[in-house]
């Protein structure tokens, strides 16, 4: 016999928020699906570590659903599917929409860089037989997580002759590695007396790259030289070359399924490439929309969104224009205006999840979890809220109907206690411009660490959520 509910439990349930972990309600179908998306995630992340290798695999996945370049077209009309690549570090998709695109958008924007370590334009010296690259962080790194791992070299040499050499070493199994050196702990005592901070100065982030000298004895650099034989035998480059180049050095060991359970993902640069595969894949299963679906997928938002290839920068609006003049609205008045004033965002960045290990930094009335689907913070700045987008009360109600409707588990949160958190991402750069906009993203642990962890029940609500909004929103 079924137990008959109190009257108050019949009003708890009525009116108080129970969240539940999502993973209690997945059937073994769905359990699937949420396995088989993220084995394409692994992928994705493995194939494309920097921003350059993610926008090339980002093109050819777009290209297998439909999208063509946006030279390609001299008109577009509903259901067309459209893409623009700026310098090779940015990719904007469309699939235009039946209704006017004065009538808005709907946008979902990630971001591809992630933290790492970038060679200085004269990287390389010798010192005691050994060979040396020096670096400069690049983003909000803890320098002491970068030493004693194997790193990889990604990025390109840009040649005088205007051609441009692909870089990519330490990734496969019978390439070699590099790494960061750190001190014995038998000889670290006073090493280990400072703060964590100082515990890895940013001058020692130096990659060890090679010790056997070029034997010859009128040669004074002789290991810098066979270095520098090695690079010039395999790559044609001379040292010179290094000034035009833009190399970076990343982790080089693989994501993978983490946990007993392969529940979780482990792995580099899940901020943001996450957000970066859901909203794509998204955007890959939008087909004739009412209203123009965008995905951005932009580079240098950790240090600022800034420069030619970041949110920043005029690239959208030059993608706009071109869209606007190819379905022929070219004539609307202050047509840019009124799309921006019309659109709709989700700013697709990571969350901070709930870390059980440092919960004094988290609300935990008020912090994403694992398990509980995509993240969304109505504001991400710290210290009283400062530079934060600070989404409006009633689109936000919009989006919870529209997640409730479509069944994407979502949690509200903040990125830390008061006074302990704050962060920032693209989503102040396109409010500011007039849309509505909220930050709505996969929590993940150990946030911008060389091995970052998400839960693969938040990534797959990412990607519903996404895929929710671009075909559905109004
Ligand atoms: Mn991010
Ligand atoms: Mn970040």
């Amino acid at each position: 016999m079924a137990e008959v509910k109190t009257e108050g439990q019949k009003l708890s349930e009525k009116l108080l928020n129970h969240k539940k972990n999502g993973w209690e309600e997945v059937s073994e179908p769905e359990r699937r699906k949420i396995m088989k998306f993220s084995d394409g995630y692994i992928e994705y992340l493995n194939n494309g570590k920097i921003e350059r290798e993610i926008i090339k695999e980002s093109e050819e996945i777009a290209k297998a659903h439909g999208f063509k370049p946006l030279a390609s077209y001299k008109k577009l009309k509903a259901g067309d599917k459209v893409y623009y690549i700026n310098r090779g570090k940015n990719i904007i998709l469309a699939v235009i929409g039946k209704e006017k695109l004065e009538s808005g958008l709907n946008v979902v924007g990630a971001h591809t860089d992630s933290p790492r370590l970038d060679l200085k334009p004269n990287p390389l010296y010798e010192d005691t037989n050994f060979a040396y690259f020096k670096t400069q962080y690049y983003g909000g790194i803890k320098k002491y997580q970068w030493v004693t791992i194997p790193l990889s070299i990604h990025g390109v040499v840009a040649l005088k002759n205007g051609k441009t050499v692909d870089v990519r070493i330490g990734e496969e199994d019978d390439d070699t590695t590099f790494v960061i050196t750190d001190l014995l702990p038998h000889m670290g005592r006073r090493q280990m007396a400072k703060s964590a901070s100082e515990v890895i100065e940013g001058e020692n982030l130096t990659l060890l790259v090679g010790s056997i000298p070029f034997t010859d004895e009128k040669v004074k650099e002789k290991v810098k030289l066979n270095v520098m034989k090695v690079l010039n035998d395999k790559y044609g480059i001379i040292e010179e070359d290094f000034l035009s180049a833009e190399l970076e050095v990343v982790p080089a060991f693989k994501a993978k399924s983490l946990g007993f359970d392969k529940s979780m993902v482990g792995g580099y640069g899940q901020d943001d490439k996450v957000c970066s595969y859901c909203s794509l894949m998204a955007i890959c299963e939008t087909e004739m929309p009412a209203k123009t679906a965008v995905c951005l997928l932009v580079d240098k938002e950790e240090i600022g969104s800034v420069g030619n290839t970041g949110m920043e920068s005029m690239a959208f609006e030059t993608f706009l224009g071109e869209i606007i003049h190819l379905c022929g609205e070219g004539t609307t008045p202050n047509i840019l205006n009124r799309i921006y004033k019309n659109s709709a965002m989700l700013s697709a960045d990571v969350d901070g999840a709930y870390d059980p290990l440092y919960s004094s930094v988290a609300d935990k009335k008020n912090a994403s979890f694992f398990g509980r689907g995509v993240g969304m913070n109505k504001y991400t700045g710290g210290r009283g809220k400062s530079g934060a987008n600070d989404a409006n009360a009633e689109y936000i109600a919009k989006i919870r109907k529209l997640f409730d409707d479509n069944k994407v588990h979502f949690q509200l949160a903040e990125l830390g206690k008061v006074d302990e958190g704050g962060g920032g991402t693209i989503a102040y750069i396109l409010a500011n411009k007039g849309m509505d906009v909220i930050d709505c993203g996969t929590p993940v642990l150990s946030m911008h660490s060389p091995y970052e962890t998400t839960s693969k029940f938040d990534i797959y609500h990412s990607y519903l959520a996404y895929k929710a909004f671009m075909n559905k929103y109004m």
